[in-house]
């Protein structure tokens, strides 16, 4: 009878705390959003790229590759039939298609593709190697310069309409950035300064341009309010630690929200991945449909002594 060969010495596998579950968690869904952006972001640049050196004259601009050029057109179109000039039927399907994402899944655009959304994160983490803080506008004043959106919403719908021109694109710091025109010798002075503002201030305020600037934003803040599946915070289980908070690029309140989080929120995820409490923040249809299934704090206690 031959003796079984000794088994080789088997590594001890390491347990990972949960801190450190976390952390990976964290990491992983940066990672992921981090790698979307930039493939997005490519796209883009390899499409102006082929425009402004004309070697494919099928290429579109950068103007017929947004959804917002779909807003923009929308009131011509309705009313005239006809497109507002530098449109094209492309806005329209990638509005359209946009709009049953973010009905479906939240504004995950602002957060997994928009070059310029990834231009601010880029400058964000930049700032957070070097060690400097970001500054936080005051609840207030954040509450209100976010209406600034709506402003410059209802000016472009103006302009568009007043002149049937793709009024916005000279102002536009997407178009004006990742159109290439500056390196083809078509710098407009104004939008480059223009976009000069929105990277300072991008820099001192986390994600400004989305926060208080971008008409598309403005969209979908209240398109959002149709969103089927939408981040929900279960306060039967929530400890108010506020991490997430902390995490939310968008600066918004997790911690407090009534269950549902706020409809600015730009669907990346890391507060969801940064929270330490299981089940305490979900992606969930409504509540009519077995969404929060743990009734709030307030009501449990209330069942629980019998006054519900
Ligand atoms: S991180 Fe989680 S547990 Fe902490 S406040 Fe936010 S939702 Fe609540
Ligand atoms: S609420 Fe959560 S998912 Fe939404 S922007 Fe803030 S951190 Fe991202």
């Amino acid at each position: 009878m031959t003796s079984k060969p000794a088994s080789p010495a088997t590594k001890p596998v390491k347990k990972l705390t949960k801190a450190q579950w976390r952390m990976r968690g964290i990491r992983r869904v940066k990672g992921l959003r981090a790698t979307s952006q930039l493939l997005f972001a490519g796209i883009i640049v390899a499409a102006a790229l082929r425009h402004q050196t004309g070697t494919h004259e099928s290429t579109p601009s950068v103007d017929a590759l947004c959804p917002f050029g779909a807003v923009e057109t929308l009131v011509t179109l309705v009313t005239k039939g006809t497109f507002i000039s530098k449109t094209h039927p492309s806005n329209i399907v990638l509005g359209l298609a946009v709009l049953a994402a973010t009905l479906l899944v939240g504004n995950v655009f602002c957060g997994w593709i928009c070059p310029w959304g990834a231009v601010q994160d880029a400058l964000t983490w930049v700032r957070n190697k070097l060690n400097i803080r970001a500054w936080e506008p005051p609840a207030r004043l954040d509450a209100v310069l976010r209406w600034g959106r709506f402003v410059v919403l209802g000016v472009v719908i103006y302009f568009s309409v007043t002149t049937a021109k793709l009024w916005f694109a000279d102002y536009d710091p997407y178009v004006q950035t990742f159109g290439l025109h500056w390196a083809f010798g078509e710098a407009a002075v104004v939008g480059l300064s223009i976009v000069g503002v929105v990277l300072v201030g991008s820099v001192i305020i986390d994600r400004m341009w989305c926060r208080y600037l971008c008409p598309l934003g403005a969209v979908f803040t209240v398109t959002g309010h149709l969103s089927f599946l939408r981040i929900r915070r279960n306060a039967s289980v929530c400890t108010d630690c506020k991490i997430c908070d902390k995490a939310c690029p968008a600066k918004l309140d997790v911690a407090t929200a009534d269950s549902k989080v706020s409809t600015d929120c730009i669907g990346c995820m890391d507060c969801v991945a940064a929270c330490p409490v299981k089940g305490a923040l979900k992606i969930e249809g409504p509540v009519f449909l077995g969404g929060l299934s743990t009734p709030p704090r307030q009501d449990r206690a209330l069942v629980k002594s019998g006054s519900k």
